[in-house]
Parts: C-alpha cells; structure tokens; sequence
C-alpha cells in the first residue's frame, strides 16, 4: 500500500506528531507514505490562513519529515510533498520553494478560487453554479500546468450541493480533462469517514464516480489522514477499493515525481 495524502497538525485540524504519522503507516503496511500537508502562501496581504500552516513554519515541517525519511529509511519509504490550491498570483512563489527544498511532488486540492484571501470555500460555495464553473475551470488550469501528481478530491464541489444536471456537466467536464492528459484522480478516504458521520458530506459522490467509469479514469485513493489512526483504518480503504472495483475504475498507487 502507499498513501500520498498525509497531513500534519501545523495546518491546525490534523491531530498528532509527524512521527505518528509513520508509526502508524508501517504498522498498518504501507510501503510508500508520502506527506502533503496544506501548502503555506506567500500572501501580498497581511492574512492568515486558519487551514494551513504559516509560511515560517514550512522549514520545520520539511526538516521534521526529512528526519523521519532517514530514521525509518529500512521500514518505509517517506516523500515530502504538499497539496496546493491553484493560485495563479502565487505560483511562481510555489515553483521557487519546489526547487530550493527538492520536493518530491505537489497534488492539487483545490479548496479555494484564486486565493484564500478574497474567495470562500469551494466545499461550502460551489452551490452557486458560477463558482462551480470556477471551479472546474481553475482545477483544469492548474493541472494544465504539469506541476501537479494528481488531483485531490476532484469531487469535493459535491459536498456544497445536492446532484444536479450542473454537478454532472462538471463531473463530466473534469472527467475528460483527466482522461484526456492522463491525469489520476483521488478517491478521497476523508470524504468517505466524514460522510458516514455527517450527513451534509457527499463526496466521494457515487455519481461522480461512475461517470469517471465512462471515461476510464485511472484512480488513486488517498487517505487524506488528519490523524495518525486514519492510516490504519482498513475499513474505509477496503469500502473505497470494493467501490471503485464494482464500478470497474482501475486502481493505482504509483504518481509521478517531480523532475530535479
Ligand atoms: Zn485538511
Ligand atoms: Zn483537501
């Protein structure tokens, strides 16, 4: 097994310490565990993001993870990543910490429209069919800049509305996209623990998926792991991995790395 999807509780709504996160991923038998906490901005503005860790935290979350890598060399191995909004305004900021830290890949979680700054919650705002349309516009632009492993929670505009003829045109819109440019989408395990609890949460959405069946999307799950226990939770895998399996999408656990 390998997981891409690692959070850390600078980003202040993941619990535990770093370390746990690996203890955990060996006992439960991953192989790979790769760590994309919410990526830090270089905003123009004075504002702080609640989601996220704060820019001069970064140094410290790349140490730590690179200290674990070398610790735990012969049990697992560790990648160092973040998963990132597109933001136009900022992606040069972004490019340039890729390259002085080496990071070993991005995914894309687009949570926001442009920057977090001015733009609410795609999560909670996509029931307005403009920002939906903002959203999957963004999203295909961000992948289209080759920066990006795979996308994060493709759905996640679901959880902002019941399933429309909308939901489906974008379903269908970023489906093409993927499949068209060989791009690997995220059955998102966050998704799945959140709506067997709250109701409100509705994605990964079925619906979604199965178009992603017609276009024979290549999927990657990803545990998105807010707390070290996430990782060993084979209930919610095997639930995602039997979905995917009866809707006949392929599973694969491999992405590409960035270039150095
Ligand atoms: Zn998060
Ligand atoms: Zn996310």
């Amino acid at each position: 097994m390998k997981n891409y999807h690692t959070h850390t509780s600078r980003c202040m709504h993941a619990v535990g310490n770093d370390e746990d996160y690996v203890v955990s991923a060996i006992r439960s038998g991953y192989t790979v565990l790769g760590f994309s906490d919410h990526t830090p901005w270089k905003y123009n503005s004075d504002f702080v993001a609640g989601m996220r860790m704060h820019i001069t935290q970064f140094d410290d979350y790349y140490k730590s993870i690179k200290g674990l890598k070398e610790k735990y060399k012969d049990q697992i191995d560790i990648k160092i990543g973040l998963e990132c909004e597109y933001y136009p305004r900022y992606m040069n900021w972004l490019k340039d910490l890729v390259k002085e830290y080496n990071l070993d890949y991005l995914i894309l979680g687009h949570h926001y429209y442009e920057t977090d700054e001015y733009y609410p919650y795609f999560g909670s705002y996509a029931n307005n069919n403009e920002y939906l349309d903002d959203y999957v516009d963004s999203v295909i632009e961000g992948l289209s800049t080759g920066l990006f492993s795979y996308v994060a929670h493709p759905d996640l505009y679901c959880r902002a509305r019941n399933w429309d003829k909308y939901c489906e045109q974008a379903a269908h819109k970023l489906c093409a996209y993927c499949k068209e440019h060989d791009i690997l989408m995220e059955y998102n395990l966050a998704g799945v623990r959140y709506t067997a609890h709250k109701k409100d949460m509705k994605y990964p959405h079925i619906n979604f998926w199965k178009i992603a069946a017609q276009y024979n999307i290549k999927a990657i799950i990803g545990v998105d792991a807010h707390n070290p226990k996430d990782l060993e939770d084979k209930t919610t895998y095997n639930l995602a991995l039997k979905t995917l399996q009866d809707l006949g999408i392929e599973v694969v656990e491999d992405i590409e790395y960035l270039k150095k």
